[in-house]
């Protein structure tokens, strides 16, 4: 027996290999412009995280390891980038890369994924730059959402980072693009961009699918 499929929100069924319901789906604000992130510059953020649609399909995606779910996160991820003017304005006379935010090692092996890696090569693949794999977690930090203090998440996040091997395959002066799944009070991006700057890009940008 084949049973229905449900909706990650309300828990109606749905057909297909759709995540949400259309209604879901259809109530998700697309932010038309980026975020401000108080010190840490601007970010493009597709919708806000206390948005219930968005909440249960990133619920799906780390709590229950639905893979799928990554596929209208990432629809919504380019539609902001569109409609904000960032794909029509990122300069193409440079060379350009996306760095996802990783995960612990040991949280990508238990879940079988990195979320954001995963996510950052569809969005890849929609914006025509690839993938590096240029940061690393070199220690095992409290997820930033349990925290409430906003100096204790700069403290849990720092020098959690390191560049990769593959980093070397970003040359100076290009343009980097981070990628994160969710962006809370922006330490963590912070973070990835004081490390990332060490390879020297021309300018760094910052995407997300949800933020607070
Ligand atoms: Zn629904």
């Amino acid at each position: 027996m084949i049973l229905p499929a449900l909706c990650a929100n309300c828990r109606d069924p749905i057909s297909g290999k759709n995540i949400l319901c259309r209604r879901c789906s259809e109530s998700v604000i697309i932010r038309r412009s980026p975020v401000h992130l108080s010190d840490h510059g601007i970010l493009f953020s597709a919708t806000d995280y206390a948005d219930p649609s968005v909440r249960g399909l990133l619920k799906e995606l780390k709590y229950n390891g639905f893979l799928a779910a990554t596929v209208p996160l990432v629809e919504m991820a380019v539609k902001h980038l569109t409609i904000s003017g960032f794909i029509s304005r990122l300069p193409r006379n440079k060379d350009i890369f996306l760095v996802p935010v990783p995960v612990h090692m040991i949280k990508k092996w238990k879940r079988g994924f990195d979320q954001a890696e995963e996510m950052a090569k569809l969005i890849g693949k929609e914006l025509s730059v690839p993938v590096i794999r240029a940061l690393k977690r070199r220690k095992w930090t409290v997820p930033q959402s349990d925290i409430k203090d906003n100096d204790f998440r700069e403290l849990n996040i720092k020098g959690c980072f390191g560049l990769t091997k593959r980093s070397k395959a970003i040359s100076k002066g290009s343009i980097i693009i981070i990628f994160d799944d969710i962006v809370t009070s922006g330490a963590t991006m912070k973070e990835a961009g004081r490390i990332i700057r060490s390879l020297r890009p021309s300018k760094i940008f910052l995407v997300s699918v949800a933020s607070r």
